[in-house]
C-alpha cells in the first residue's frame, strides 16, 4: 500500500536527476542524457557518461538483447 519508492508514472520524474556515474545533476532531463531501468529504478547518465556507458551496454547486451 504505502510505497514511497514506487516508480509510479514513468513520465513524471519529480526527484532531481543525478548521473549514476559522475554525480552530475539536472532539474530536467536533457535530451543528451540517457536512462536505463535497473531493478525497477531509473538510472540516469549524463551526456559524457552515456557515451562511455553506451559502449559497455552494447557490448554487454550483444547477443542476449537481440
Ligand atoms: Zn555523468
Amino acid at each position: 500500500m504505502n510505497a514511497p519508492d514506487d516508480p509510479g508514472d514513468p513520465d513524471a520524474p519529480e526527484e532531481p536527476l543525478t548521473c549514476a556515474r559522475c554525480g552530475r545533476t539536472a532539474d530536467t532531463l536533457p535530451l543528451t542524457w540517457t536512462f536505463s531501468v535497473e531493478d525497477g529504478r531509473r538510472v540516469y547518465f549524463c551526456e559524457d557518461c552515456s557515451r562511455t556507458n553506451l559502449r559497455a551496454i552494447e557490448g554487454r547486451l550483444d547477443s542476449s538483447w537481440w
